[in-house]
């Protein structure tokens, strides 16, 4: 590996994430860290956005590297949005959190929602280099179908596919899930802040 490789962190302490974002970057000339060990960053912004800002400069700040951080989470039209950026926190695992969702929608006719994904990155000086939005729009399925992905996959309906998340391979989610155009954006960004720098 070349000593002038740039280093960037993933601001993240989920072995997934980082595993999934290392894979993402392996072509870049870049070389890809994982945050110190017991760096818990709290999320207090109110938008994706917000709280993909800040995980990326505090993680920048503390390391003296560029840090990419992402975050996500399930909108629900009826529920004016939640639970937004609370989707992990809405109830304590993952069963209860599709329960208390439906449990919401009960008898209610609009079952729009959204997934989106923030990613950002950010240098130790606190500026932001780059940022980009995936949005994967859907509606909430009224029983949970399918064994495959995680978290809220379920009951999370794909406009113009009749399938949940769970229905689908990952190479299907990754096309059209949030993740998966975001990931697409940042890609070819990232080349152009490389050129740049
Ligand atoms: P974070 O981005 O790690 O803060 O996690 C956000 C939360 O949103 C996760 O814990 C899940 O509950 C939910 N979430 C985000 N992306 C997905 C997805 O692709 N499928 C299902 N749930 C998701």
């Amino acid at each position: 590996m070349s000593g002038h490789e740039r280093r960037l962190v993933i601001a993240s302490g989920n072995q997934g994430k980082i595993r999934e974002f290392k894979q993402l970057l392996s072509g870049l000339p870049i070389q890809v860290e994982a945050q110190p060990d017991g760096l818990d960053v709290d999320e207090t912004g109110s938008t994706f956005r917000d709280n993909a800002r800040i995980k990326a400069k505090v993680v920048a700040r503390l390391t003296g590297d560029w840090a990419l951080a992402d975050d996500s989470g399930l909108s629900v039209d009826a529920l004016a949005g939640a639970p937004g950026v609370h989707s992990a926190r809405y109830a304590p695992t993952d069963q209860e959190r599709i329960a208390k969702l439906l449990n919401a929608l009960n008898g209610v006719a609009d079952r729009s929602a959204h997934f989106c994904a923030a990613l950002c990155i950010a240098a130790p000086g606190g500026e932001l280099l780059l940022e980009v939005e995936g949005r994967c729009d859907g509606s909430i399925a009224s029983e949970p179908r399918g064994d495959d992905g995680f978290g809220y996959d379920p009951v999370f309906e794909v406009t113009g596919t009749g399938r949940t998340f769970a229905e689908m391979t990952p190479n299907e989610k990754k096309k059209h899930g949030h993740r998966g155009r975001a990931f697409a954006l940042l890609q070819p960004e990232l080349d152009r802040l490389l050129a740049k720098s």
